[in-house]
């Protein structure tokens, strides 16, 4: 168990030298100059009207591609029909998606909200209630190492990186952690913590840690400890949810079944949306009032939400996924396994990570000049490919090539 302090200190005063700190933006950022203006599909065109191959996605969010005529199409009939009630009226739209989610999941009920945080602090909450109801005072979660759940401040608690942390306490003492992968952790803090435990969270597969995998047979296990213990098996699909894997949830790849799953990012292409699922005694635990939000669910993103999920099945884009990131992992394995630069490649699908030995952010603005391309660095020394599930076959092969080529010059 790692113990981050929850007041750790903070060097107030200290500037951060980049490019847009003349703006009037808070510095949560540090982005990089170029601006884009347009998307099509898996390319978008900057300022100059320079074309780029789009690797990253928004961060796993345009899954479907930019600009997808279908979504396009149901965003202005819906502009021009009706946006916003509120959720003190019924709202058609909501109960289709969340009908049609629950189907996909296997889950029972949704609570609709308007991000990532927002869907894992729903989640929290019903820990929380959980702990309520098992008469638990003091509750604990058990969370993992290098876990990302988001920004607030429940989830900055849950989080295990420093930046996201740092300067905030007191945080929400909860969350108890372990490596993630690692199952006499998981005995260890079940001893030490017993009955107080109510909940585990996790991702399936950690996106922000540089795309760790857990061993095989992992998830099947925690569904068992969690089952027996009376624990609620919480996952965080925020990044591997939505076809990104290869499969609807990474979850189904072990064929198991949690007790509550969130959702965010792709789930509206763009469209501000996370969504809360539940089964089980999680299903109940809100009760009118007991939590909300005024734009969650809303006719928008919800007929949104469900043309999304229209276009992933027409165009078979689960399937898809799979190959393509099936050829993609092959293609930089072929490529890249030999490099001294390389330490790992990880991934399923189109979430892949290639952990290299040393610093690599130098490597974003790099492959923008040299090769019209977007990627992700994270941690430091991992680049994150999480292109549109739409990639073809050659733009993998291009993707791969660039990628060759960006690692095996000195950076
Ligand atoms: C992006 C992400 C979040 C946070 O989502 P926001 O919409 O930014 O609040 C939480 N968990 C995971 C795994 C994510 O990838």
């Amino acid at each position: 168990m790692t113990a981050i302090s929850s007041t750790s200190t903070f060097a107030f005063g200290q500037t951060s030298a980049f490019t847009g700190s003349s703006l009037p933006l808070m510095q949560t950022y540090s982005p990089l100059t170029v601006s884009f203006v347009r998307g099509k599909g898996t390319r978008v065109w900057d300022q100059q009207g320079i074309e780029y191959l789009d690797a990253v996605a928004g961060i796993a969010v345009t899954n479907i591609g930019h600009s997808h005529p279908r979504i396009t199409q149901v965003i202005q009939e819906q502009a021009d029909l009706l946006m916003h009630t509120s959720n003190h009226y019924s709202i058609t739209w909501q109960h289709e998606l969340a009908e049609r989610l629950t189907q996909l999941t296997g889950m029972q009920r949704v609570f609709f909200g308007n991000s990532g945080s927002e869907a894992n602090e729903a989640a929290f909450k019903l820990a929380r209630r959980y702990a309520q109801h098992k008469g638990v005072l003091t509750p604990k979660v058990v969370v993992m190492e290098n876990a990302f759940h988001g920004r607030s401040l429940a989830m900055i608690s849950a989080s295990d990186s420093p930046s996201v942390r740092n300067g905030f306490g007191p945080l929400i003492n909860d969350f108890v952690r372990i490596p993630f992968g690692d199952l006499d952790a998981l005995d260890a803090v079940t001893q030490r913590y017993g009955d107080q435990i109510v909940a585990l969270l996790i991702e399936p597969i950690q996106g922000e840690a540089g795309v760790i995998t857990p061993p095989v047979g992992y998830l099947t296990a925690l569904r068992t400890h969690c089952t027996r213990n009376g624990w609620l098996l919480m996952l965080d699909e925020i990044q591997s949810g939505m076809g990104r894997t290869g499969a609807w949830f990474a979850y189904q790849h072990e064929g198991i079944q949690p007790d509550v799953v969130t959702i965010a990012k792709a789930l509206a292409n763009g469209l501000p949306i996370g969504a809360c699922l539940a089964a089980g005694i999680a299903a109940d635990l809100f009760t009118p009032g007991s939590h909300g939000s005024t734009f969650g669910g809303n006719p928008l993103v919800c007929r949104v939400g469900c043309a999304v999920l229209d276009v992933i099945e027409e165009e078979g884009l689960v399937l898809h996924a799979a190959q393509r990131g099936t050829q993609l992992k092959d293609r930089l394995e072929n490529r890249l396994s030999h490099l001294l630069q390389v330490q790992a490649i990880r991934g399923h699908g189109l979430l892949l990570g290639i952990q290299l030995n040393k610093p690599c952010r130098s490597l974003m603005q790099r492959a923008l000049d040299r090769h019209r391309l977007l990627i992700n660095v994270t941690r430091e020394n991992t680049i994150r490919l999480l292109p549109p599930l739409i990639i073809s076959e050659a733009e993998v092969d291009t993707l791969a090539d660039a990628i060759h080529d960006l690692i095996s010059q000195e950076w």
